[in-house]
């Protein structure tokens, strides 16, 4: 039998959430300590179906259990410093977290940690582990086999990774897609890399190749950011004051199908005027599938002359955890040039 050193990290959600009022299972959830895991699943007490089956798993929680709609840049941060802390102690890591940002932190953690040759993977749950009809429990489960591939003689997926029902997806081209479905999050650019049905099947194909640096971190994030979704008749001057008057260092476009923007000479005069005081200016699309396409349409002709990158089909998560974090530890001219580029599988290019 293979052993595999899981260490479960807990750091909130739905998953372990509890009603306000412990007797009025309808009021406001609120986020639980969730001390006891081995309660809901007997399959990780002492002598259960896991410690049977070779996998020794830790489980710890990692400061306050909060929602994850109150995550910011530090919680990745202390998330990613602690793996690196038993790095080399166990095979794979598991992050329980809110859905809400789970997309945010899957593609921040993709960014700050180089050189990944164990799977860290995230999991949460659209119901607490408390209710009768939970998915945390199969989620969990199916995280648990994927971080226990030795002893399941599964694939080892090296990458940062979001489990969840019967998908395996790349957290960097994952998305939260549904606040009710038990699906959640779905990869609309990406094939899944296992599905997890009767049986686990990993889809070789897609997995990141090659890692050929040793595992660091970089972990500074530039809070100095915007997105900036366009609509018909948005106002270039709402761009032109937060361009001028606010101490801003990277805009997000989420611009109309494929990168597309009205051909207003306004909106393309803020653009030089941005791109003058070095704000890094990457294109997105607002389309829920598919990519920015420079060259195709006229009016997307003014942004790519303008400097603004081409973000392909990055997620809106994606997409600005990387400015932050390219802003956070490259120059000006080294941005631009990590931006335009896939580093993590997160872009097709
Ligand atoms: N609001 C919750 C959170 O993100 C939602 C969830 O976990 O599903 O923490």
């Amino acid at each position: 039998m293979n052993k595999s050193k899981v260490l479960i990290l807990y750091t909130g959600g739905t998953f372990g959430m509890v009603p306000e009022h412990s007797k009025d299972l309808s009021s406001n959830l609120i986020p639980g300590s969730l001390e006891d895991l081995g309660k809901y699943m007997p399959a990780l007490e002492e002598d259960g179906f896991f410690a049977n089956s070779g996998v020794s798993i830790t489980y710890e929680p990692l400061g306050e259990p909060k929602d994850s709609s109150d995550f910011v840049p530090a919680d990745w941060v202390l998330i990613t410093k602690r793996i690196e802390e038993d790095y080399d102690n166990y095979d794979a890591f598991i992050l329980i977290q809110g859905t809400d940002t789970m997309a945010y932190t899957a593609s921040a953690l993709s960014f700050m940690i180089d050189g990944l040759a164990k799977p860290i993977i995230i999991t949460g749950s659209q119901l607490p582990i408390s209710h009768p009809r939970t998915d945390a429990i199969s989620n969990l489960t199916n995280s648990i086999y994927l971080a226990a591939y030795k002893s399941f003689d599964l694939e080892n997926i090296s990458e940062v990774l979001i489990c969840f029902n019967d998908d395996l997806l790349r957290g960097n081209r994952a998305t939260k897609y549904s606040t009710n479905d038990l699906e959640g999050f779905e990869s609309p650019n990406f094939n899944s890399l296992a599905s997890l049905e009767e049986r686990i099947i990993v889809n070789k194909k897609a997995l990141v190749k090659g890692k050929s640096t040793e595992f660091r971190t970089q972990c500074k994030m530039e809070d100095r950011v915007v997105i900036v979704p366009l609509f018909p008749g948005y106002s270039p001057n709402y761009l032109r004051s937060m361009v001028n008057d606010m101490d801003i260092k990277g805009i997000v476009f989420r611009a109309f199908g494929a990168g597309n923007y009205f051909m207003s000479p306004e909106f393309i005069k803020v653009l030089e005027e941005a791109r003058a005081k070095e704000i890094v200016m990457l294109n997105t699309t607002q389309c829920y599938q598919g990519s920015v396409h420079y060259g195709k349409y006229i009016t997307n002709k003014g942004m790519a002359e303008c400097g603004v990158i081409n973000g392909e089909d990055l997620t809106l998560e994606a997409s600005i955890t990387k400015m932050m974090w390219c802003l956070g530890n490259y120059s000006y001219s080294d941005a631009i040039n990590v931006l335009g580029n896939s580093i993590k599988g997160e872009m097709t290019n």
